[in-house]
């Protein structure tokens, strides 16, 4: 039977269509810092937690030779871009549908986001389909050691399922989360976002078990 013991999903960019809100609000935050960040570079970030993105974007704004923020600072930058521009963020393409059918099915779900619980609250809020997903692993779960693309995530996730990863389908757009799923040993399908460099496109499917143009092409029997 084509059918998993458990689905575990990304939330941002996979289920909401967050991800172009969070590249323009990474994107004038570093601006702000004198910093210009490229398509390659913002892709660089999706995925990950929020504290290892300002991590990285320190990083680059040094490395550009201008003088580094704290990381409060970039936040109180970055953070009211984001919560502004994130409520607005709608569902992708068949998310809904997937899920509805998935809990037809009574096949266990989780999810598996980067993002903290206060950001998760508050994207989530204007879609009360989400709530079909009662497992979650949040960026700031106090059982979770490192984020993705580490494989403790979805590691996590499965356990707490009571499931082995290797029986799960994880569902993914980002390179780190994909990266994530794969090292956990999930079996890993991956809707890319439009418009990536190639250099992306690669390794996002060399990462990946199957690619999907949206969620609405899975097929289960
Ligand atoms: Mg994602």
């Amino acid at each position: 039977m084509n059918r998993p013991a458990a689905c575990l999903f990304d939330l941002d960019g996979l289920l909401l269509d967050t991800e172009p809100h969070h590249a323009r609000a990474w994107s004038q935050a570093a601006a702000r810092f004198g910093l210009l960040l490229p398509p390659g570079r913002l892709m660089r970030l999706r995925g990950r937690r929020r504290s290892d993105n300002v991590d990285q974007v320190c990083a680059w704004i040094a490395e550009a030779g201008q003088a580094v923020p704290t990381a409060a600072e970039l936040l109180a930058v970055q953070q009211p871009i984001a919560q502004l521009l994130l409520r607005g963020a709608a569902p992708m393409p068949g998310a809904r549908v997937l899920l509805e059918r998935l809990r037809d099915l009574q096949v266990a779900m989780a999810l598996v986001t980067s993002s903290g619980r206060d950001a998760v609250e508050r994207k989530c809020a204007p879609h009360p389909w989400l709530g079909i997903i009662s497992e979650r692993v949040l960026g700031d779960d106090p059982e979770l050691g490192v984020g993705k693309p580490a494989p403790d995530p979805f590691l996590l996730a499965a356990q707490r399922l009571g499931v082995a990863p290797g029986d799960c389908w994880a569902f993914e757009d980002s390179l780190a989360g994909a990266q994530s799923a794969r090292a956990a040993g999930c079996v890993v399908h991956v809707v890319p976002g439009t418009e990536l460099p190639a250099s992306i496109l690669g390794e996002l499917q060399a990462s990946a078990d199957h690619l999907l143009g949206s969620l609405a092409d899975l097929r289960m029997s």
